[in-house]
């Protein structure tokens, strides 16, 4: 039999957790792997050697029936340095990512160690997450195919409007399975997903418990599958919550780049999605499917009692990456701190802890960084009273004096389009002014007769608006109802409001001529509105900025592709670099050496809150972001 067994007595196996506080949720985590004599291949227990309940040092009690402790195939355990070791017999290797975003503390009442994510709700992610890549786990595979279990003890601590769903434990993409929160179309609740199919596509199957997790609450959940029943279950801290059928095959990821199961999110191909924001106790994976009977009497065994966190700050905000002065402020804003909060900073290798003198109101923290603290990363964690509570993570470079955090211009990416407004719409574009942000981004395109219209793509409902004439577009429609907006009709806000910049991006033609076209028609109309001052350039296209700026030489025009240093664009006339995130993260250099050449840096499209203060600190001149009211806040909150 494959599956490897611990035998215990049951009697024993309560009587030493509850005894023990410390030990009550990962019994089998403090223990030793090497003095548990197991081997996969063995096909039986030695007889000559009691075990159990016939162990004369462990006499049993003839009240209750022997209880065997099924033993996962990986668990997960997270070192005091931050990395994660698989203690499961099958000791699978685990990758960390590590990251500002995931934080290893011991929790009190846990005993043991648990991750807290800050990431930001739901978002894709580079780092600050552990990964089990099996894509070369042939044996795992097998394992998982004929039928398994997946446990989690998980704490989630955000609002969760259930606009996206959150994955704790998860290997998903077209196929897989995890342990995550369904988003509003599932309810909000705490789900195990699994993928079976009688057809070898993929066939989610909602195992929805139910549950709505309450904020700061831990949970122990359990998913299982179970191949011969034709049925997948979930339990939510011991009890059964849902059944489902389902017959066929487990579908594993459409994508082998996918076959990892990653600890705090869910895999992507290049990066991980689905953050999960809170705490994460224990992920294991069985390759059997656990039964109600098991489930029943292994939970009290666990002895969770992990209270409830009832103090958290919401919205917990600051700059991860920060240049400060020796003896400087640091703020963290949030919501719902005590004047008696105090921050306490750790570096990441333990060898240094301070706490803060710290002024603190309902909304922020502000403290005062220790003279004698050096460059480096260190955990941010915040005491009430006796009770700790990691916040995150920072990264501190210390000057000798004060530097002040640049106020980054906020440009809101093809206009203001939340709350159900349409991107590139006369409406957001009005929003974007309301909010008084510095620019408001359109694309642009030009009809065969020479009409300028906005729109993102070069398609819409099947017509390709450059090899249309106007009228077979115009009665287009916009999904607030709006006709595809006209170039002239922005030029009509613009003039009514002279707050926000019309930051014009012209698309890439299939033409020079076109391109040539789109552009001196523009120029041209916005001089004769009087506007010249109101509006700066963008295109991804060289030739395109080389003409904008040869024209308009007292303009911004800023260059999109990112292929280009800062010294090239200025010989041309192009003032400003308007890279992508990805490509300014992989040359930071030439943010300095753009600006110490005058130019003007602009990052795009930043959005998470957590990536918008990264690039605050990193000290840009703008920022293109589809949540510019968001990206106000924190400038309010960070930039004096
Ligand atoms: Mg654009």
């Amino acid at each position: 039999m494959k599956r490897l067994l611990l035998i215990l007595c049951c009697i024993l196996a309560v009587t030493s957790v509850n005894s023990c506080s410390n030990d009550e949720l990962t019994p089998d985590n403090d223990k030793d792997i090497n003095e548990t004599p197991v081997n996969p291949d063995a096909p039986d227990e030695n007889p000559d050697e009691p075990v159990g309940p016939e162990d004369p040092q462990e006499p049993e009690d003839p009240q209750q029936p022997e209880f065997q402790i099924i033993r996962p195939i990986f668990d997960a355990q997270f070192n005091d340095d931050g990395t994660m070791t698989d203690i499961s017999d099958s000791r699978y290797h685990v990758n960390t990512f590590d990251g500002l975003y995931m934080t290893t503390w011991k929790h009190p009442s846990y005993g043991g160690n648990l991750v807290r994510f800050s990431h930001s709700y739901g978002e894709t992610f580079s780092d600050s997450y552990h990964k089990f890549n099996y894509s070369m786990e042939k044996d795992f595979k097998n394992r998982l195919s004929d039928g398994y279990s997946l446990e989690a003890i998980c704490m989630f601590d955000d609002e969760n409007d259930g606009s996206l769903e959150i994955k704790a434990f998860s290997s998903m993409e077209s196929g897989g399975t995890g342990i995550m929160i369904s988003n509003n179309s599932k309810g909000k609740v705490l789900t195990f997903l699994t993928n079976v199919s009688t057809t070898g596509k993929s066939n989610w199957v909602w195992g929805t418990s139910g549950i709505v997790p309450e904020r700061g609450r831990y949970y122990h959940i359990i998913g299982v599958w179970d191949k011969e029943k034709g049925e997948a279950k979930v339990y939510v801290d011991g009890e059964l919550k849902n059944t489902v059928k389902t017959y066929g095959e487990f579908v594993f990821p459409s994508t082998p780049a996918c076959h990892w199961f990653c600890i705090g999110g869910d895999p992507g191909a290049t990066s991980a999605q689905a953050a999960w924001k809170g705490d994460i106790a224990m992920a294991r994976i069985y390759d059997e499917p656990l039964t109600e009977e098991y489930i029943k009497n292994y939970y009290p065994t666990l002895g969770i009692n992990i209270p409830k966190s009832d103090f958290l700050p919401e919205n917990v905000m600051y700059l991860t990456t920060c240049n400060i002065a020796k003896g400087g402020s640091f703020v963290i804003s949030g919501w719902g701190f005590q004047s008696s909060d105090i921050l306490i900073i750790e570096s990441d290798n333990g060898s240094y802890r301070a706490e803060c003198s710290c002024q603190a109101n309902e909304i922020n923290i502000t403290a005062t960084l220790p003279e004698d603290i050096t460059d480096g990363r260190y955990k941010l964690i915040m005491k009430r009273n006796q009770d700790l509570y990691p916040l995150g993570k920072v990264k501190f470079t210390i000057s000798e004096s004060a530097i002040e955090l640049k106020e980054a211009k906020v440009i809101a990416h093809r206009g203001y389009h939340k709350d159900g407004i349409p991107e590139n719409s006369i409406e957001g574009f009005k929003k974007a002014q309301e909010l008084c942000v510095y620019g408001s981004e359109l694309d642009v395109w030009i009809t065969l007769d020479g009409v300028i219209v906005c729109n993102h793509d070069g398609v819409m409902s099947g017509k390709t608006i450059q090899n249309c004439n106007y009228d077979e577009v115009k009665d287009l429609k916009l999904g607030n109802g709006e006709k595809l907006p006209l170039f002239t009709d922005v030029l009509t806000e613009l003039k009514k409001s002279k707050v926000t910049k019309l930051i014009l991006e012209f698309k890439t033609h299939n033409t020079r001529e076109k391109n040539n076209l789109v552009i001196d028609t523009a120029l041209k109309m916005i001089d004769d509105a009087g506007l010249n001052d109101m509006v700066e350039y963008i295109a991804f296209d060289y030739e395109n900025c080389k003409r904008i700026a040869a024209a308009r030489p007292e303009a911004m025009v800023g260059y999109l592709n990112g292929d280009r240093k800062p010294a090239d664009l200025l010989a041309d006339g192009i003032r400003s670099i308007d890279y992508s995130s990805g490509t300014l993260a992989s040359h930071p250099e030439w943010i300095k050496e753009a600006q110490d050449l005058g130019m003007i840096v602009n990052v795009w499209t930043v959005n998470s809150d957590n990536e918008l203060m990264k690039w605050l600190g990193e000290g840009v001149d703008y920022i293109t972001t589809d949540n510019p009211d968001n990206l106000q806040a924190i400038i309010k909150a960070f930039c004096k």
